[in-house]
């Protein structure tokens, strides 16, 4: 399997392995080195040490950006597997240099979520794949411009965010009534975050809910072509601002709801709680 640059090392295979993944995030380990922590198809969430790239005159920094997609060879550790050899598959640049910022915004906000949802070393494969197909729209779009840029690519990538609960089996009741089980119809409903999903208005009545918001007919709409429909699907979809922030506050919420600690990244758009 060796090939190319890798070809060059002399790691026998035995010792290393070689896989592909997005860089979600690193961290200052010693005096010189840092800890990169990468998303895989194969083998879920793994770390590894990269020797002196604390350093600013470290090579290896120029290819281990967050969130590029990179060739990895990796050498098993006793400690730390560490990094042998790295190359840039894709930097998506236009999400990176986005003036308005919203790129960098919207890899923080990914990163934050992947890491603190991917736990474990499973293969990912749908997971993955939704990942690189998000990616490769927001680098192709972001550079447009939109009516409410923000907000709009913040909710592609919580449409993804949604998919990626439905897929770790956290998915939200949105298609029937959590208490009546009756299908949703487009009434008066809320959403239940302590259950997790919709609530019809006659059970709202009956029952004692204390974290809750009230969904429009377009939002539960939203939620239900979430789980359906391709992210690409969502570009030409009129929908307005109003049911855009509504959308993204009922992810966000439930978000928390999976996380173990609160997302930083989302102060960027001031969301109340
Ligand atoms: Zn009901």
């Amino acid at each position: 399997m060796t090939r190319g640059v890798f070809a060059q090392r002399t790691f026998t295979m035995s010792k290393t392995y070689t896989t592909q993944g997005i860089i979600l995030r690193r961290r200052d380990y010693h005096e010189n080195d840092r800890l990169f922590y990468i998303y895989t198809k194969e083998l879920g969430k793994i770390e590894f040490l990269a020797k002196g790239t604390k350093k600013i005159t470290s090579k290896l920094n120029s290819s281990l950006e967050p969130f590029y997609l990179v060739n990895l060879m990796i050498a098993k550790g006793k400690i730390f597997d560490k990094l042998a050899n790295v190359n840039v598959v894709k930097s998506y640049e236009n999400i990176r240099s986005d003036k308005d910022l919203v790129g960098f915004f919207l890899i923080n906000y990914l990163g934050e979520i992947l890491d603190n949802l991917i736990v474990g070393q499973t293969p990912q494969n749908k997971k993955y794949d939704l990942l690189l197909e998000l990616l490769d729209i927001l680098n192709d779009e972001i550079g447009r411009s939109r009516e409410n840029k923000k907000e709009f690519f913040l909710m592609l990538a919580n449409i993804y965010a949604l998919k990626v609960l439905n897929l770790l089996g956290y998915r939200p009741e949105i298609q029937r009534c959590l208490v009546c089980h009756k299908a949703i119809l487009l009434t008066k409903n809320i959403f239940d975050f302590s259950r997790g999903g919709v609530i019809c208005e006659d059970c709202k009545k009956v029952c004692l809910i204390e974290d809750y918001i009230k969904v429009s007919d377009r939002v539960i709409k939203i939620l239900q072509l979430a789980e359906t429909k391709d992210l690409k699907n969502f570009l030409d979809m009129k929908i307005g601002p109003a049911e855009i922030d509504e959308f993204n506050k009922v992810i966000q919420r439930l978000l928390l709801v999976n996380m173990e600690k609160p997302l930083k990244s989302q102060e960027f758009y001031k969301i109340a709680p």
